[in-house]
């Protein structure tokens, strides 16, 4: 047998065995430790008691001395030396751009010749060359390693979800595994939220309470069975450990005598069931007097344990004077005199509670202003789309501009898709403002040239005074007030197509007839540029269709083939009925238009390339588009410079109400 004391070098870490080296020390004390690494201040978790150790055990190191003042103020400063390496880890970590490693904790040797820092990583992470200049910034030899998640979290310490401080920091480590089993013998629901701790491991809690859940559970009815009891039938409604240990420890001693029961303490012990308990055996002859309980229980006044009043009651509590934590012993009384008395101290739950107590207000009122700022942050964070939206509107009617769009997150929320359709929106008004504008200039443009032209030919004609040029400038005044009206109407009529206010007559009308009108407008323009000109349909083809505004599109494709061919060029008319509608397409061998003009030809006002056509008034196709789309068809073309053009539109051939062709009168 040898004395030993038990310690931990830090909250929750592994407990080691030294030699007390002549002093008696007792639970919570501070001393410091010779390690292999150097002396070390530690804390006893267990005062002096005896080990058995065989020869061959290497002998314990001795404890250096008791800790004193001077020894608490060090590690105060190496406490502080600990955040400023942690701060200088953090700045190493983002001056080299690594983000997946973060900083979990530092341990300054108590000596300070060396600092461990540890860092977390979702994968396994190494962090090479990193040491060197650590060490260089706090002159002093550090070294860097990676820890696990349950590991960071027991450095980081803190409070459980239960309320207490964690299992991890406060308890010296578990050796064994924790299992999803621990969870099912302990009847715990498998459900992450209620299995799992702040680390995302399973809870530690789970271990240490384990071996009293299996010992119960291999011995103990399940709660709700039916059982039998000396004092008839009753159904389990909990478990209580003191009072199971209670009669299990009197059964034993009544079955096999005080060995008996030392040998189920010790088998009990091994599983860690009864560490915390008092298990006292008195006999009406001295020598049946056995007793064990943990050395610092030496507070509480024990002879109390002799009170027979207390003893007859079978319940008897014994308050400490030193800190107010109670002993709780219950008393089973045996044939013979015999009594077994089992007890608990309610020194680590005062204490856990203790320590909740002191920081409740504290809590309560961090957890206040957490909430309350956290509701602001979050009401604030919440708002900044509808801030993002005013500030756009905002800019927009300052700068009469509608270039400004709303900043949007991605985020696909109601208020990220708003501010998407907002920017559509503000999209088409920029599109539909820019083209109005446009057009607005190129009708001032357009209007503009002919109505100079005609002040010119006034003002020459009052000027010259000769009988002859004034009739010949009227006639051109005519001519040009001609081509105004003619340009105001086609616009006219473009702008109602467009707004669906253009009033359509609609009647049965024969394609051949409207086409043939059309090339006869142009056959004499055709023979004197030797153009050829022909037409194949069907002269059955019938459209649902006004005759006059039809007559328009024919016609303004013919005369933009003829216009737009070279002498001696063919231009070949026809048209394929396809059901549903009739594919009119004029085809052509001219000059063709240039890839990127073919979309906008069909604009207002639009022409190609002004120095290689004729003039014209840039309307005829977007009044072919907009008659043909009033008419609920749609146009095409396809050309390319020198390869000529093909124009082609697709008109529907029943009335817009039929839900059939066959049935259109
Ligand atoms: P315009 O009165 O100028 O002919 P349009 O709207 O009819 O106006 O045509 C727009 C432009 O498209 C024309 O200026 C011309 O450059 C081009 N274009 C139209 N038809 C043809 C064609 N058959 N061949 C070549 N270019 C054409």
């Amino acid at each position: 047998m040898a004395w030993a004391v038990n310690v931990v070098f830090s909250p929750g870490g592994k407990v080691y065995s030294f030699d007390p080296n002549g002093l008696e020390l007792a639970w919570d004390e501070r001393v410091i430790c010779g390690t292999s690494r150097g002396p070390e201040i530690a804390r006893v978790v267990t005062g002096n008691h005896e080990v058995e150790r065989s020869p061959r055990d290497p002998a314990l190191r001795p404890i250096e001395r008791r800790a004193t003042p001077a020894d608490e103020e060090r590690v105060k400063e190496n406490r502080a030396l600990g955040r400023k390496a942690m701060l200088a880890f953090r700045d190493v970590l983002r001056e080299r751009g690594i983000e997946n490693a973060r900083p979990v904790g530092a341990d300054v040797a108590f000596d300070r010749s060396r600092i461990a820092l540890t860092y977390r990583a979702d994968e396994r992470t190494e962090l090479r060359g990193i040491s060197g200049p650590l060490s260089s910034r706090l002159s002093c030899r550090v070294e860097v390693r990676q820890v696990s998640p349950r590991e960071a979290a027991r450095q980081c310490g803190g409070g459980g979800m239960c309320g207490p401080v964690r299992c991890c920091t406060r308890f010296p480590s578990h050796e064994q595994p924790i299992t999803l089993r621990m969870a099912k013998d302990q009847d715990v629901p498998m459900n992450p939220g209620r299995i799992t701790g702040l680390c995302g491991r399973l809870r530690c809690c789970l271990a240490f309470e384990h071996p009293v859940y299996r010992s119960f559970r291999d011995r103990a009815p399940a709660v709700g069975r039916m059982v039998k009891t000396p004092q008839g039938r009753g159904i389990v409604r909990n478990y209580k450990v003191l009072d199971d240990m209670l009669v299990r420890y009197r059964n034993e001693y009544q079955r096999a005598g005080l060995n008996g029961l030392n040998a189920l303490m010790d088998a009990d012990e091994g599983e860690g069931l009864h560490e915390r308990l008092l298990v006292r055996v008195v006999g009406p002859q001295p020598e049946l007097e056995h007793s064990t309980h943990p050395p610092s229980w030496g507070t509480f006044d024990l002879s109390r344990l002799d009170d027979p009043a207390a003893q007859a009651r079978g319940w008897m509590s014994i308050e400490s004077p030193d800190d107010g934590s109670v002993l709780e012993v219950g008393t089973a009384r045996l044939a013979g005199g015999v009594l077994v008395q089992v007890g608990r101290s309610s020194r680590v739950r005062d204490e856990l509670l203790g320590n909740f107590r002191a920081h409740a207000i504290e809590v309560a009122i961090a957890l206040v202003l957490l909430a309350v700022g956290g509701g602001i942050a979050i009401a604030h964070g919440a708002l900044a789309p509808v801030r993002d939206m005013q500030a756009t509107a905002g800019t927009i009617l300052r700068t009469r501009r509608y270039t400004a769009r709303v900043p949007t997150r991605g985020t696909r929320d109601p208020l990220d898709q708003l501010g998407a359709r907002i920017n559509e929106m503000l999209g088409q008004i920029e599109t539909l403002v820019g083209g109005m504008k446009g057009a607005l200039d190129n009708v001032a443009h357009d209007l503009r040239t002919p109505l100079t032209r005609l002040r010119n030919v006034a003002e020459s004609a009052l000027t010259s005074g000769q009988s002859g040029v004034a009739e010949e400038a009227l006639a051109r005044a005519v001519e040009e007030a001609d081509r105004v009206s003619a340009t105001l109407t086609a616009l006219m009529d473009v702008s109602e197509a467009e707004a669906g206010t253009m009033r359509l007559n609609r009647e049965q009308v024969a394609l051949d007839a409207v086409v043939r009108e059309a090339m006869a407008l142009h056959e004499d323009e055709a023979d004197d540029r030797r153009l050829s000109l022909t037409w194949t349909g069907s002269p059955e083809l019938t459209l649902w269709a006004d005759r006059t505004r039809l007559r328009q599109v024919v016609a303004n494709l013919i005369e933009n083939a003829v216009k737009y061919t070279e002498p001696g060029g063919r231009i070949s008319i026809e048209a394929v009925d396809r059901g549903h509608d009739i594919a009119l397409t004029v085809r052509d061998t001219g000059i063709g238009i240039a890839s990127e003009h073919l979309p906008l030809v069909w604009d207002r006002l639009y022409r190609a390339d002004p120095a290689r056509s004729p003039r014209g008034l840039g309307l005829g196709l977007s009044l072919v588009k907009a008659i043909v789309e009033a008419h609920g068809g749609h146009v095409s073309a396809s050309s390319a410079i020198g390869g000529g053009s093909v124009f082609t539109v697709t008109l529907p051939t029943a009335r817009p109400q039929d839900p059939h062709p066959l049935t259109s009168s």
